[in-house]
């Protein structure tokens, strides 16, 4: 049976043409599921128990169980969902001043293989599709009654290697007749898969894009992330160019600082001259550590000065706040699969 979830509202009035109803009617629905957050068809109570019937004969809701949720001494959640075919994905809720920040996965898995990850750990089983994506959110706010105002790609998976399923998934987020989440409080996060960073810009959707640099030299990028091989480091900063060109926006770049590896001056000096007349802004993560994993975190003296540096040249950096490192809810530390783990 079909998602419901996996719909925009455009499609979902197709969809409900096709089954001889009216559109107005999919825009009933719409508004059910995504400003009132039912988990029924039952709940629908403006639809004829012959609609509300004929729905449940065509459709799922997709509602996700919670396998497991955990709070970080921080305040963030992090979320085990049972996506219903035996797989499990995580999804992580960050409470900042500006509001709630949810980070979700886009995959279930990760093909990329940055050796800093904990992702690239788990088997590539799936993409989820955008009903999948979408209900990470939708569960959340029925969990703990709250209105998510920020979504980040920033879960399991790389957005960009499930392009259609990430965009549809952000047009339904940002639909003002349901969750309406502006599209500029929306960011994806990508390790550079090039050509659809060019396809991105052509979408005018007005989100955020992030780029995973992480290190300023082709030999020490690739050894990091192997996406580096295929799309070397002049191939992606002329892409995010263009990307900037086209769209007038600014692109984030994540560079996660590992001691000894891409945290001393000489990789400063380099990130300056990569991001020179760039609109950009720099995101430093202190790195974690996975398991097994060979880079450490930089001193908080070498993050301040790497910082410091950028700032001096003009270039706006931040350092990214850690949480939920207490719970693996931080950057590079997602890697729940499977229900028996
Ligand atoms: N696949 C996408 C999005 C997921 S990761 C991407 O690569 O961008 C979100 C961010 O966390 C990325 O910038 C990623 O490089 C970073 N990250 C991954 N592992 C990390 C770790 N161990 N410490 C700090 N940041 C990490």
């Amino acid at each position: 049976m079909k998602n419901i979830k996996d719909y925009n509202l455009d499609e979902l009035k197709e969809e409900f043409i096709n089954l001889g109803e009216k559109p107005f009617r999919a825009e009933q629905v719409f508004k059910w599921i995504y400003e009132a957050n039912v988990t029924s068809f039952d709940d629908m109570t403006n639809l004829s128990l012959e609609l509300r019937e004929k729905l449940k004969n065509n459709f799922t809701m997709c509602i996700y169980k919670i396998i497991k949720k955990q709070e970080s001494s921080d305040g963030t959640k992090k979320y085990l969902f049972d996506v219903l075919d035996g797989n499990a994905i995580e999804t992580v809720l960050m409470d900042y001043k500006h509001g709630k920040s949810l980070c979700i996965s886009s995959q279930i898995g990760c093909k990329m293989g940055c050796k800093f990850c904990a992702s690239t750990g788990i088997k590539f089983e799936r993409n989820l599709s955008s009903g999948e994506i979408v209900e990470q959110v939708l569960a959340v706010q029925r969990d703990e009654n709250i209105k998510i105002s920020n979504v980040v790609f920033m879960g399991i998976g790389e957005p960009l290697d499930n392009y259609n399923n990430v965009v549809n998934a952000i047009k339904i987020l940002n639909n003002q007749k349901g969750l309406s989440i502006g599209a500029r409080h929306i960011s994806i996060s990508t390790s550079g898969l090039v050509p659809m960073i060019y396809k991105l810009a052509e979408e005018n959707l007005q989100s955020t894009l992030s780029i995973s640099l992480h290190a300023t030299t082709n030999e020490k990028r690739s050894e990091m992330m192997p996406v580096n091989n295929r799309y070397n480091i002049e191939e992606l900063m002329q892409a995010c160019k263009d990307y900037i060109k086209t769209t007038n926006r600014r692109i984030s770049f994540e560079y996660a600082l590992a001691k000894d590896n891409n945290d001393n001056l000489e990789d400063a000096k380099r990130l300056v001259n990569l991001l020179r007349g760039m609109n950009a802004h720099v995101n430093l993560i202190p790195i974690n550590k996975i398991k097994d994993g060979k880079f450490e975190k930089s001193s908080n003296e070498s993050i301040i000065k790497f910082r410091d540096y950028l700032n001096s040249k003009g270039i706006v950096a931040t350092i990214r706040r850690e949480l939920g490192t207490d719970i693996d809810a931080a950057c590079g530390q997602l890697r729940r699969k499977n229900l028996k783990e």
